[in-house]
């Protein structure tokens, strides 16, 4: 390993020491990013809100129930339950592609906020099992299947579905190596979860027949069939209008090809941040079940013209590269919040591993266009030299921007002069200016990439809200 990296672009040495300096702010609009922000701030008091609701409101209602329908046990069992059903419905809507939280948040907090209520609702659901077993030892015959009544067979159908769905989801790569199975066993667990906990509630009755029960239950029917209702229904409804149409595909190496699409009846996305993707998917309609991920690779355009940059890993990826003229292609975006529009940035410090680099090509064609002023650095790292991508474009980039590029291959070939090995602490700390801790870094990679720059920023002393991440891995 060694800490020497080759500079590809960098004709006039680019100092980035003046950063924090009053008076710099560079060429990124400030109003409407300000705007953006405020707007941020008050969503995100908005989710918190709502979040301690979902949990604080059944509390409330369950220990204000009638004290004399069975004691202490009894209103544990009934808040637990309800903070259950609760938790579960917010996990079941929240990676129902709501474009406000992805733009918000980012798709890594929403989906790792997805994981953490999922987590929450499971153990409150033990938790509630438990003390309903500990209310009456009669009630261990509610476990068996054969002669449990139909609202005990609901639940206990439903607690062995959530917990096959943090079986399946912590271990998916050993257990169901195919995304795209797992995703549909996924899906089909987590309905079959909220429908049976709601039967079970429902065949309670008594629960139901109290008016303020009723109305959080609605409350929480409500959602989850509007979010399903919106997510497999009225979106992809919506799209039919909204087909894309393939304009060409390019190699850009061996294993990447770019897929450049145009709005056809459309005005197509116009306006959308660097750095944001979109779910795209191939075929006649948009009623099917296959669609994947993808960071929108070109700049904004007048022209509602977009383009998407591919790596083949599997049986979507690898067809792309086949893909022909004319052929449709549906986008649902523009989704996530990884831009560094979203910050009052004085400079950017861009980190891509391999195909990572999508997101931070959108970023630089959307600077150039701008004409940004501000002074940046780019770290690439792939494998081998053919799978740097857009070296040439970068170089043209560096020439309008300033911007300092530095290339590293874990793989060189002979006569290669740049630098070789990880992106570690000790190859950032070699490259980075001299202050950097007022800088914005925006890692795209790999996950073990991505979490092992984290480890060597935050090691070097860069602040957590200064590191903003995107892994291509939502599982
Ligand atoms: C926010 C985001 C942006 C991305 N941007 C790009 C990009 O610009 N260029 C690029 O080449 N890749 C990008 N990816 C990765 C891309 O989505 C996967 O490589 C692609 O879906 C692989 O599908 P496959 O059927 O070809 O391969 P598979 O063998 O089916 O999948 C390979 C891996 O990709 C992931 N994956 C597969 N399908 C999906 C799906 N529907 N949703 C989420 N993850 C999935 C899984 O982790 C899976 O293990 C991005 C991923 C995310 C989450």
């Amino acid at each position: 390993m060694t800490g020497w990296l080759s500079v590809i672009r960098f004709d006039e040495p680019v100092s980035l020491d003046h950063v924090g300096q009053p008076g710099r702010r560079g060429g990124c609009p400030l109003s409407p990013i300000v705007w953006f922000l405020r707007m941020r701030t008050v969503l995100r008091v908005f989710l918190a809100i709502t979040y301690l609701a979902v949990v604080l409101v059944p509390l409330w209602l369950a220990l204000g129930a009638d004290p004399g329908s069975g004691g202490p046990a009894y209103e544990l069992s009934m808040a637990t339950g309800l903070v259950a059903l609760s938790l579960l419905a917010i996990a079941y809507v929240l990676p129902k592609r709501v474009r406000a939280l992805s733009r918000c948040l980012g798709i890594d907090v929403v989906l790792g906020v997805h994981r953490l209520v999922g987590l929450a609702a499971l153990a409150f659901v033990f938790v509630h099992i438990v003390t309903v077993l500990a209310i009456e030892r009669g009630n261990l015959a509610l476990l068996d299947l054969t002669s449990a009544p139909a609202r005990a067979r609901a639940a206990v159908v439903a607690t062995v579905a959530m917990v096959l769905l943090v079986v399946t989801s912590v271990w998916r790569r050993r257990l169901i190596p195919s995304y795209e199975s797992w995703r549909a066993v996924h899906i089909s667990l987590a309905v079959t979860a909220v429908v049976l906990a709601g039967l079970h509630v429902w065949w309670l009755r008594h629960l139901v027949l109290e008016p303020r029960f009723r109305w959080w239950f609605l409350a929480l029917a409500v959602l989850v069939v509007a979010a399903s209702l919106r997510r497999w229904v009225w979106r992809p409804l919506s799209s039919w209008t909204r087909p894309y149409v393939v304009d060409a595909v390019r190699r850009e190496s061996p294993t990447v090809s770019t897929l450049a699409l145009r709005p056809s009846g459309h005005r197509g996305i116009r306006r959308f941040r660097p750095g944001q993707f979109a779910w795209i998917r191939l075929g006649s309609t948009p009623m099917g079940f296959e669609e994947h991920p993808f960071t929108i690779a070109s700049a904004p355009r007048r022209s509602g013209e977009i383009e998407f940059t591919i790596k083949q890993l599997g049986d979507f990826s690898n067809g792309i590269a086949e893909v022909a003229v004319g052929d449709k292609v549906w986008v649902d975006g523009p989704h996530g919040a990884f831009s560094p529009d979203h910050h009052r940035s004085q400079g950017l410090v861009l980190i891509a591993g391999g195909v990572g680099i999508t997101p931070m090509i959108s970023v630089l064609r959307s600077l150039a266009q701008r004409g940004d002023q501000r002074e940046h650095l780019l770290f690439v790292s792939a494998r081998a030299l053919e799978e740097l991508l857009f070296r040439e474009e970068i170089t043209e980039l560096a020439d309008q921007l300033r911007l300092r590029v530095v290339e590293l291959l874990d793989k060189p070939h002979d006569g290669w002069t740049g630098g070789t090995g990880f992106l570690d602490a000790q190859v950032l700390a070699t490259n980075l200016p001299r202050r950097f801790g007022r800088l914005d870094f925006f890692i795209c990679g790999p996950p073990p990439m991505v979490t092992g720059v984290i480890t060597s920023l935050r090691k070097l002393g860069v602040a957590q809200h200064h590191i903003h991440t995107e892994k291509f891995d939502f599982v």
